[in-house]
C-alpha cells in the first residue's frame, strides 16, 4: 500500500521524538554537563535526540581519528632527544597537495648531508587530513593528531608549523594512539629480531668458510 515507507519513517522520528522526553525524565534534568551520562549519550545504549553541548562537553576522539600531522622525537635515558624522522623525503612526494616542506641537515665538518631534518614545515591550511604521510612514512616518524582546536585569525605564524610546533615525544603519540603504538612496537622488534639473526646467520657461516 502507498505511504507505507512514509508512515514507518514518522515512526522512527516520532519514537526518538518520545524518547527524547523518558531519557529527560530518567536523568532528571541532569543528563547534560554530566560526565556519565554523557557517555551513555556517546555509547550504544543512547536513546531519543541530543546535542553534544560544545565546547563543554565533546566528543571521545576515536583513535584514529586524523586531523593534523605532527612529527616524533625519541626521549633519550641520558635527557637527550632524538628526531626520528630521517629526512628521507618521502612525505613531501607523497603529500596530495604538496604542504610539507623540509631541509635536511648537512655535517658542520664535512658539509655532507646527515639524516636529520633541520627544517620542517606543514602549511595547515593546505593539508587536507589525508594521513598518507603518516601511512608512508617507512620510519613512523610522522603521525595524525588529535588536537583539533586550533583557530586562530593569524595565518602566517599560527597555520605554517615549523619544526618546533610539529614535535611531539613518541610518549604522547603512546597516549593518544595506544593500539598502534603497541603494534608498531611489535613489529619493529620482530625487525629487529630478523635482522640480528641474519646478522648471526652471516658470521656463522664466515667463520666456518
Ligand atoms: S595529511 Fe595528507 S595533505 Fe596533510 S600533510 Fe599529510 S599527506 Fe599532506
Ligand atoms: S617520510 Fe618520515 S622520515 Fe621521511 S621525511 Fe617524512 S617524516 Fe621524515
Amino acid at each position: 500500500m502507498y505511504g507505507i515507507g512514509i508512515l514507518k519513517g514518522l515512526g522512527v522520528t516520532l519514537k526518538h521524538f518520545v524518547e527524547t522526553y523518558v531519557d529527560d525524565f530518567r536523568w532528571l534534568g541532569k543528563r547534560y554537563y554530566n560526565e556519565e551520562a554523557y557517555a551513555v549519550r556517546q555509547g550504544p545504549k543512547a536513546t531519543g535526540i541530543f546535542t553534544v553541548q560544545y565546547p563543554e562537553e565533546k566528543l571521545i576522539i576515536p583513535e584514529n581519528f586524523r586531523y593534523l600531522p605532527f612529527i616524533l622525537y625519541e626521549e633519550k635515558d641520558d635527557g637527550s632527544i632524538e628526531d626520528r624522522c630521517t629526512s628521507c623525503g618521502i612525505c613531501p612526494k607523497i603529500c596530495p597537495p604538496q604542504c610539507i616542506w623540509i631541509v635536511r641537515s648537512n655535517d658542520p665538518e664535512t658539509g655532507r648531508p646527515i639524516p636529520a631534518p633541520t627544517e620542517f614545515f606543514i602549511d595547515i591550511d593546505i593539508c587536507m587530513s589525508c594521513g598518507l604521510c603518516a601511512e608512508y612514512c617507512p620510519f613512523d616518524a610522522i603521525k595524525m593528531d588529535h588536537v583539533f582546536e586550533i583557530a586562530s585569525y593569524e595565518r602566517m605564524e599560527h597555520h605554517i608549523l615549523n619544526k618546533e610546533q610539529l614535535s611531539k615525544p613518541v610518549s604522547y603519540y603512546s597516549s593518544i594512539q595506544p593500539k598502534n603504538f603497541r603494534r608498531e612496537e611489535e613489529a619493529r622488534v620482530a625487525k629487529e629480531a630478523a635482522k640480528a639473526a641474519k646478522k648471526k646467520e652471516r658470521e656463522a657461516k664466515k667463520a666456518a668458510s
